[in-house]
C-alpha cells in the first residue's frame, strides 16, 4: 500500500505568514500545532518516496515524509539522503525554491531528479542559480509529459495535467493524478478558474477516490491579481458527488485569511456539514 502525506496545507506564505498579525497568524506563532506550511504532498511506498512541490519549509517536509520510512527507524548516520525524485508543478515561488536546500551550500544532494512542467523546467534550466545546480550535479531536470502516466514508486503512477494558472514568466503549471494499487488521487493545489480548465471539474474529481483541492480562498480572493476558486463556488460545483459519498474531497493551499484555518468557525461547520474536509498537516491518505 502507498501512501500519501499532507506536508503542508496552506498557501504559498503558510501560516503564520510574514507581516501578518491577523488571529490566524498570531495563533499559529504562539502555538506550533497551529501552523500550516506551504502546500507540499509526500507519496511513499515503503522506503521509496518524493515530494511534490519543494517550499520555504523543505527542510522540515523532507525529514518529515523521511522519518516515515521503516529503514529510517534503524537509521544512525549523521546525514540522510533526499528522495531520488522531487517533482515541482509550478514555478510561483512557494511552490519550487526549497530546490536551493539540495544545493552544494546545504544538502549537496546527488543528482536528484527534479521534474517539471516543460515550460518550467525550460525556465529553471535557463536561470541560475537552478541552472548551475545543474551543471554541478547536485539536480537533474526533466520536463514532465503532459497526460503520460509515469511509475515513479513501485506500484504508483503519476500523470500530470496542465490547469490554467498565473503564467507570468511565462510558465505551465501541473495538477497531478496519482494512481496507488488500492485507490487514485487528484492533487490540484492551484488552479485560477474551474471554467478556463480544458476538463470539467466534476467530471475529473467523479473519475478518482479522493480529490485535494485549491482551498485558497472560502470568499473572494484577497487580490484580483492572485484568482483562485473560492471554496464555497467548488463546494457547490461537487456538491453532487460529495452527496453521494463515492469521493473524499479535500480542500489545501489555505491562505492565512481562509477562515476555514480556524477550527470551529461557522465556515469549517458548512463545509463539514455539505461533506467535505480540510486539509492539514501531517495528514495521511492511503492509495
Ligand atoms: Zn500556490
Ligand atoms: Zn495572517
Ligand atoms: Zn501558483
Amino acid at each position: 500500500m502507498a501512501e500519501v502525506v499532507i506536508l503542508g496545507s496552506a498557501q504559498d506564505g503558510g501560516v503564520p505568514h510574514a507581516g501578518c498579525l491577523c488571529a490566524h497568524c498570531r495563533v499559529a506563532r504562539r502555538d506550533p500545532a497551529a501552523r500550516r506550511r506551504p502546500a507540499s504532498l509526500g507519496v511513499r511506498v515503503g522506503d521509496a518516496w518524493l515530494i511534490i512541490d519543494a517550499t520555504s519549509a523543505f527542510e522540515e517536509q523532507l525529514h518529515m515524509l523521511w522519518g516515515r520510512r521503516p529503514a529510517s527507524a534503524g537509521h544512525d548516520a549523521e546525514r540522510y539522503r533526499p528522495p531520488e525524485t522531487v517533482i515541482i508543478s509550478h514555478a510561483h515561488t512557494g511552490h519550487y525554491t526549497g530546490l536551493w536546500l539540495l544545493d552544494k551550500s546545504v544538502l549537496a544532494a546527488q543528482s536528484v531528479n527534479v521534474l517539471a512542467p516543460p515550460l518550467t523546467a525550460a525556465l529553471l534550466s535557463a536561470n541560475e542559480p537552478w541552472s548551475a545546480m545543474m551543471r554541478d550535479g547536485y539536480i537533474e531536470l526533466a520536463a514532465l509529459e503532459w497526460e503520460q502516466p509515469r511509475e515513479l514508486l513501485p506500484g504508483v503512477s503519476i500523470s500530470p495535467i496542465e490547469v490554467p494558472h498565473r503564467s507570468e514568466w511565462p510558465t505551465d503549471t501541473a495538477a497531478f493524478q496519482i494512481t496507488g494499487d488500492a485507490a487514485s488521487l487528484l492533487y490540484l493545489p492551484d488552479i485560477d478558474f474551474w471554467d478556463e480548465w480544458k476538463l470539467d471539474v466534476a467530471e475529473a474529481v467523479a473519475g478518482v477516490d479522493i480529490a485535494i483541492l485549491d482551498g485558497s480562498f472560502w470568499d473572494a480572493p484577497t487580490s484580483p491579481d492572485v484568482p483562485h476558486p473560492p471554496v464555497r463556488e467548488t463546494m457547490d460545483r461537487l456538491q453532487a458527488i460529495a452527496d453521494a459519498g463515492g469521493c473524499r474531497i479535500i480542500f489545501t493551499h489555505l491562505n492565512h485569511s481562509n477562515p476555514l484555518v480556524g477550527d470551529g468557525t461557522p465556515e469549517r461547520a458548512e463545509l463539514v456539514r455539505r461533506g467535505y474536509e480540510v486539509a492539514y498537516d501531517g495528514m495521511v491518505i492511503e492509495i
